[in-house]
């Protein structure tokens, strides 16, 4: 937390910016993780909105340790070419999205799976900046931005990142984007000022009524 991420090698042009998260909004998490853990012989068991504690093995059905849990979430991390696909009508969409605004991929991954992501990335036909770092969101948005008189738009599935680009930059455009598991049921709401879309054509039309707005 609190690190500087290195944004040297980002260059943004005069028009809106849009940052978005990866996983769950842009490629798919949880559905092609659970396909990883049953490759293992384990289970997800969506009692709340945690993996830690919510993973079991198939075999008795004890949930596995924590740092277990960890591990596998980095080994499918370095695998994800092997098991992600896009999430909805998310290529599409951002191909739209980037032909009026600058288009900038924040990821919540260790920056050592950056190379996977970016070819699986380039392979879907997504090839935005793609930022990987386990810092709060807010500061990081708050660094890519700056003072810049332009609209600027953020989607993203969790609250809490919401919350932290909120604090950070509050002139943002939150887009709350969700799977909409039995998991995610449990997930914490964003707050009311934040705008819940369920699909990438309803993502579009809250970026594209906004970037029209502040322009
Ligand atoms: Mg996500």
């Amino acid at each position: 937390m609190g690190e500087i991420v290195d944004l040297e090698h980002l260059r943004l042009s005069d028009r809106p910016l849009a940052v978005c998260d990866v996983d769950d909004v842009v490629l798919e998490f949880l559905t092609p993780f659970q396909g990883f853990l049953g490759s293992l012989g384990h289970r997800l068991v969506p009692r709340s909105y945690r993996l830690h504690g919510n993973i079991v093995s198939a075999a008795d059905e004890m949930p596995l340790a924590d740092a277990a849990v960890s591990q596998l979430i980095l080994d499918f991390f370095a695998a994800q070419e092997t098991w992600q696909t896009p999430f909805g009508d998310a290529v599409s969409a951002l191909t739209e999205i980037g032909a009026e605004a600058d288009v900038v991929f924040l990821t919540a991954m260790p920056p050592r799976y950056t190379e996977m992501r970016r070819r699986l990335l380039d392979r879907l036909g997504l090839p935005f900046p793609l930022l990987a770092t386990e810092s709060a969101k807010g500061p990081v948005v708050s660094q890519m931005h700056g003072n810049r008189p332009l609209p600027l738009a953020f989607i993203d599935d969790m609250a809490h990142n919401h919350v932290s680009v909120a604090d950070s930059v509050p002139e943002c455009l939150l887009v709350h984007l969700m799977p909409a598991s039995e998991m995610h049921r449990h997930a914490p709401k964003p707050a009311p000022h934040v705008v819940q879309v369920k699909d990438w054509q309803a993502a579009l039309t809250a970026l594209r009524r906004h970037f029209a707005n502040t322009a």
